[in-house]
């Protein structure tokens, strides 16, 4: 791993990616910070990864429109010359029941969850080949691993993440290149808010630990996964959800 690491963390203005880009800001590496609609909350994650030393780069693209993202990676690499953890973090939920759901509800959610984790991914793969190092880790999310009812398209996105990940892990490992996933339980973000407070209630019943998950906690794990300490972990799911599902 080179000291000045480079990190991109794709929808890092709020929740989950914030806390990502946060943690993994140290002194001397540059952290990307992508974000789709919310500039002056990803300026604010810029403003917490200075506090922490580390150098912000905004970066504003839709990772669900292949040109965008091929053009947005093109431009980090002629920045830096180098990505060394790319987090694909950014998601979106429409939530709906099967047999009312939209196909645009539908396309919204894979585009964004799955097929935006794959555009990201190919479009670092060569560099990190090159540099015969890397790390990959993509949210997932409990729901892709047990269900949700009124969340089939999210848990498919999150499964496909799964398969994605293990998949990437054993066509990367030759090349020193670790490629992980993080599958958070319910955690407290902008996207778990929205949620009617009856069905907060009923998730809650359903975690041990008998709270929601902090963004940080989350973040933790990702910390974990990006370290030297890990190089021999790949193609595994992190659980971090307070014992809600135990797999
Ligand atoms: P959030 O608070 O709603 O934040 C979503 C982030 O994704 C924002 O930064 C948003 O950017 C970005 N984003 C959305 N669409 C994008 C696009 N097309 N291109 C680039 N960025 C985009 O969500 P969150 O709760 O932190 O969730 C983060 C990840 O964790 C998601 O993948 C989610 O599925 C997963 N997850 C969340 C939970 C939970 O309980 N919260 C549990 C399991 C898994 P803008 O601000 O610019 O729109």
């Amino acid at each position: 791993m080179t000291e000045k690491r480079v990190i991109v963390v794709t929808g890092a203005s709020r929740g989950i990616g914030r806390g990502i880009a946060v943690a993994l800001a140290e002194p001397g590496c540059t952290v990307v910070v992508n974000y789709s609609t919310s500039p002056d909350a990803a300026q604010e994650t810029a403003a917490a990864v200075e506090a922490k030393g580390g150098a912000p780069q905004l970066c504003r693209f839709d990772v669900s429109d292949p040109e965008a993202t091929k053009e947005a990676f093109k431009e980090i690499a002629k920045t830096h010359n180098r990505v060394d953890v790319l987090v694909n973090n950014a998601g979106v939920a429409r939530d709906n029941l099967l047999a009312l759901m939209k196909a645009g509800e539908w396309d919204t959610v894979l585009n964004t969850n799955l097929k935006g984790a794959f555009l990201c991914s190919q479009a670092v793969v060569k560099m990190m080949m090159r540099q015969k190092y890397g790390r990959i880790i993509n949210i997932t999310s409990v729901v892709g691993v047990i269900g949700n009812a009124g969340q089939c398209n999210y848990a498919a996105a999150k499964a496909g993440i799964i398969g994605l990940t293990r998949s990437m892990a054993r066509e990367l490992i030759s090349r020193n290149i670790t490629v992980n996933a993080v599958a958070p339980g319910f955690i407290e973000t902008d996207m778990t808010h929205k949620l009617p407070e009856k069905v907060k209630e009923e998730l809650l019943s359903q975690i041990p630990a008998g709270r929601y998950g902090t963004p940080e906690e989350v973040a933790a794990a990702v910390k974990f996964l990006v370290s030297d300490q890990a190089g021999y972990i790949t193609g595994q799911v992190i659980h971090v959800n307070g014992g809600m599902f135990m797999g």
